[in-house]
């Protein structure tokens, strides 16, 4: 016997048909002796829908309310599987986040404090399968609380952290995560093991797969994760710890993946004088401003000479760095910032990258053939990344994978 949570996201959940096929699923996990807790998201579309409604009723919508707004979608999918469950003579019921209770601070983006699993183990015990909104918690206040969006992802995780879970199984539309994003590259693979350092590396190719915020959880808890299709019956990816894939002793590819951001934009502060803490006096404010900095390149100046500095920022937070910056002009003494959002980061991943050199090397030469030229660089233990031109994204991502042998065989046709 296991103990599992299975969840269910909201295109499997929208619509009576399909809340019959994940009941369906619940029932085999049961009859197959697991202890099942079932998390769900709201149908397809409906969040999207109720936060539209906030925005029509006020443009600055009181969190707290807009928490009771969004949460609704949860409650009535939760209420509506277990209706379809005790149909077919399961003794299923929901419990809202107030009942069991997850306690969560702050509204909109709440986050889990702590998971009270009393309850979960009385319905346990007496052979019951419990069905629970994803998205929400209680405040301290007693007021509802939602996740930030994707946050289902989050509750089923603490969930299943929380009541000490074999698995947390994250049932949704595709049939789990891929080596790189196969709108770009029709040969890419689904991965059967990824790392959750790998895992949070590839968000970008896991599109929307799972909630980043999810994944974290899950290594901190060293939760397996396994990511499946609820439409189709295949194996899936499992999300496990390093450890777990050493023990597996299985022939993997050194690259895992190749992720990519268009997220990212692009400073250039040219004629920085030469001399110590200037560096300093540029990325101090913009740490103080919460401005998250990634690819740093400074050139070494000649004796005496001025030098540039480039980096990179969140696309999203370019406007108010440039506002800091500016700030900053006099007193550090820089001649121009130049800035560009068409840019894009393309990365390698893949924790074989430990025990092999010569990663970085292929990169480099495989753009170099193609004439992309890179703007910046960065490396850590698990990745290689590289800043280029954002028109270059799919014809990166598909020599790279072709690169590291990540291209699927071809179909014998
Ligand atoms: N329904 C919420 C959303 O769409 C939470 C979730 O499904 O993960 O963001
Ligand atoms: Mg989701």
């Amino acid at each position: 016997m296991a103990r599992i949570v299975m969840k269910f996201g909201g295109t499997s959940m929208a619509g009576i048909e399909r809340i019959r096929h994940v009941a369906s699923r619940v029932k085999a996990e049961v009859e197959a002796g697991n202890q099942v807790a079932v998390v769900v998201s709201a149908m397809a579309g409906e969040t999207d829908r109720l936060v539209q409604l906030c925005r029509e009723a006020a443009s600055l919508y009181d969190p707290r309310e807009y928490d009771v707004v969004v949460a609704s979608g949860e409650q009535v999918t939760s209420g509506l599987l277990a209706i379809t469950l005790q149909g077919m003579g399961l003794p299923a019921k929901s419990y809202m986040g107030w009942q069991l209770p997850i306690r969560a601070s702050g509204h909109a983006a709440a986050l889990i404090e702590t998971i009270d699993v009393d309850v979960l183990e009385r319905v346990f015990d007496g052979g019951g399968i419990a069905v629970i909104p994803g998205f929400q918690g209680v405040t301290a206040e007693g007021a509802v609380a939602t996740l930030g969006r994707g946050g289902s992802d989050t509750s089923a995780v603490a969930l299943a952290a929380a009541m000490k879970a074999d698995r947390c199984d994250i049932y949704t539309d595709v049939d789990g995560v891929y080596t790189t994003d196969p709108r770009i590259v029709p040969r890419a693979r689904k991965l059967d093991l990824v790392t959750y350092e790998e895992m949070l590396e590839l968000a970008s190719v896991g599109a929307k797969v799972l909630q980043t915020r999810s994944v974290g959880l899950a290594m901190r808890y060293n939760m397996p994760l396994k990511v499946l299709s609820s439409f189709e019956d295949k194996p899936g990816t499992m999300i496990v710890s390093d450890e777990a894939i050493e023990d597996s002793n299985m022939e993997r590819n050194v690259i895992t993946g190749i992720a990519y951001d268009k997220n990212e934009a692009r400073v250039t502060l040219t004629g920085i004088p030469d001399r110590p803490g200037v560096v300093a006096a540029v990325f101090g404010p913009l740490a103080d401003a919460n401005i998250n900095v990634d690819m740093i390149v400074q050139n070494i100046p000649r004796a005496g000479e001025a030098s540039d500095l480039t980096f990179t920022v969140p696309t999203a937070s370019l406007a108010h760095t440039a506002a800091e910056l500016e700030k900053l002009k006099e007193s550090i003494g820089f001649a121009e910032m130049l800035t560009d959002t068409n840019v894009v980061k393309v990365s390698a991943v893949g924790v074989g990258m430990r025990s092999n050199a010569g990663i970085a090397a292929t990169m480099f030469k495989t753009l170099a053939d193609r004439g992309i030229n890179i703007v910046a660089i960065t490396t850590s233990e698990i990745k290689v990344s590289v800043l280029i031109p954002e028109e270059y994204t799919e014809l990166a991502v598909r020599v790279l994978h072709t690169a590291y042998g990540l291209d699927a065989e071809e179909d014998a046709a």
